[in-house]
């Protein structure tokens, strides 16, 4: 076992003696009894710790305070100051310490050298109730990641304060939204925010883009392994922009493109009349099947011959079922379109081999990365070879100046993490919930859009029961429950009002929700729904949510 040890001039003399005694140590300094300053020895020491190039950590000093005090700053570190033989050995069962702290002038050698023996050969204790408190000790109710602002930045600190405790508290359906990981979330909030980075890794407009640099380009070559894709920019600050990109890279403006109607489940970028897309391209919407409510490939392909489009826009904000990417490339290449695929809301699906993925099929993909994908809030746009150039010109300088590494950083990551084999289970365990939740819901009378779902969200006719989606969706606020209304195909409600709601299990599976307690979760909706001005209910159902999330930590 590969210890780290460090020490001040307090501490240099028993350091030295420690180390005769134990060959496996590795010396951090001091390397002489000059006057030193102690965090410097505790900030190594750590580091070598949290980055597991040494499995234990021994620090001294005088009292060996300063050094717990400094070590225990950094993530991933616990390091217990001890001055008895029982205390060393409890600090690891039961805590979980990684790092010794010895006080010299307290501590007879001997003594030292029995705490660390004690200290290095306890076994962890895997109780519950000490991995809940060591979960605990990490995390402080997630409060310690930005106890820094409680006194900078009062105001702001509350409301990330109250995000903090609503994501604890409820249960989270809405369908474009994730929880990201805590890795994902630290590269967003580092210290690459900082650089002006305009061009791409290699070619910047900007002195001093090397560690940048480095942090794009494994983010590119991560989303093209991840994707099977030729190319990646990883620069668009949304989808929105992604896809902004994506019509400047190929079209002019006047052009036709061919996309599904916004109150059929389309986005806002692919045409909305009041989006930059809408007022400068000619949008022609295609819509869903009256009776089935899913696409009707041959009705497109049918109006794309009549319309001859130069981009047809396949993807969606609200669409329940698999989309048939391979049928949508025949007709591309019969009408002579370039095939743009927006699979913004089942990147993560498509990632972890739970949709068929378009990229095999399209010219370009767009995406965000903050939807199933987990990620950063983002854009990223995939293409064939053929359309790299254009396409990163079309970001830079076409549409948008400097990048924000920290959040392109932020998806280097969210890519790796999907190359890890749980990552497939978890986007197979998302489309099992929904299911779940979907039939609980349909059970108890309620129509289902489509009638059912093959992926991360389903949309519930409220209509049909006599209400609007803006009331279903306040009742079911009331409950800790967060959906959002939404219209749904031949709506005949405002976009205000709908008569659907659109629910999404993507969030509250990355906390580790099974099928059992999706189907509950899927009761509550239909209780809630079936009485929605009984204010008394309501409230029963938050306190149950609150207590069944209670189980399932947010990362
Ligand atoms: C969410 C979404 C986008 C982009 O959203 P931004 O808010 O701009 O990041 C684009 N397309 C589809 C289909 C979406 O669902």
């Amino acid at each position: 076992m590969k210890i780290a040890i460090g020490a001040d001039h307090g501490g240099f003399e028993l350091k030295a003696r420690i180390m005769a005694a134990f060959k496996d140590c590795k010396d951090y300094g001091c390397f002489d009894p000059e006057a030193c300053d102690y965090p410097d020895y505790a900030d190594d020491v750590a580091m070598a710790v949290a980055k597991g190039d040494a499995d234990f950590g021994v620090l001294i000093c005088r009292t060996g305070i300063g050094m717990s005090m400094a070590a225990n700053r950094f993530q991933g570190i616990r390091a217990a100051l001890c001055r008895t033989v029982a205390e060393a050995e409890i600090a690891r069962r039961h805590n979980g310490a990684n790092i010794l702290c010895i006080g010299a002038d307290e501590t007879e050698d001997k003594v030292a050298y029995d705490m660390l023996n004690a200290f290095m050969s306890a076994q962890v204790d895997e109780a519950t109730r000490h991995v809940v408190r060591r979960g605990k000790l990490e995390r402080a109710k997630r409060l310690s990641d930005f106890s820094l602002l409680a006194k900078e930045d009062a105001e702001v600190w509350a409301a990330i304060k109250d995000q903090v405790e609503q994501e604890d508290t409820e249960i989270n359906l809405i369908a474009s939204e994730n929880t990201s990981s805590r890795a994902v979330r630290l590269a967003a909030g580092s210290v690459l925010m900082n650089k002006y980075a305009e061009g791409y890794p290699g070619k910047r407009w900007y002195s001093g883009c090397l560690p940048v640099d480095a942090a794009e380009e494994l983010a590119r070559k991560r989303a093209c392994e991840l994707f099977g894709a030729d190319h990646a920019n990883v620069q668009p600050h949304c989808g929105s922009a992604a896809n902004m990109a994506v019509y400047l890279a190929t079209i002019k403006p006047g052009d036709t493109i061919l996309s599904l109607s916004l109150d059929q489940g389309g986005h806002l970028s692919h045409g909305s009349p009041v989006n930059f897309s809408g007022k400068l391209y000619n949008i022609v919407p295609y819509t869903v099947n009256r009776e089935t409510e899913c696409l009707d490939y041959d009705a497109l392909e049918q109006q794309a011959m009549e319309v001859k489009p130069k981009i047809l826009l396949a993807g969606a904000s609200a669409y329940p079922r698999t989309i048939d990417f391979k049928r949508i490339r025949e007709i591309c290449d019969k009408c002579g379109a370039i095939m743009l695929v927006d699979m913004a809301h089942i990147a993560g699906l498509v990632a972890g081999g739970a949709h068929e993925s378009p990229v095999p099929y399209a010219d370009f993909v767009t995406s965000t990365t903050h939807k199933t994908l987990r990620g950063p809030r983002g854009g990223l746009v995939l293409c064939k070879e053929q359309y790299a150039k254009a396409l990163d010109s079309a970001v830079f300088p076409g549409m948008q100046g400097g990048p924000l590494e920290n959040i392109i950083a932020a998806k280097a990551i969210c890519f790796r993490e999907w190359m890890q084999p749980e990552m497939k289970e978890y986007a197979a365990q998302v489309v099992k919930n929904c299911k779940a939740m979907c039939k609980a819901v349909q059970d108890r009378g309620f129509r289902i859009v489509s009638g059912g779902t093959d992926n991360h969200l389903f949309l519930v006719d409220v209509k049909q029961k006599g209400m609007t989606g803006k009331d279903a969706a306040a009742a079911l606020d009331n409950a800790g429950i967060v959906v959002n209304k939404n219209t749904i195909p031949y709506d005949t409600e405002s976009p205000f009002k709908t008569s659907g709601i659109r629910v999404g299990t993507a969030s509250i599976t990355t906390r580790g929700v099974k099928e059992a307690e999706a189907a509950k979760i899927g009761g509550w909706i239909a209780d809630i729904l079936s009485d929605i001005t009984n204010v008394e209910l309501q409230q029963k159902i938050k306190a149950e949510a609150a207590k069944l999330v209670a189980g399932f930590p947010v990362p």
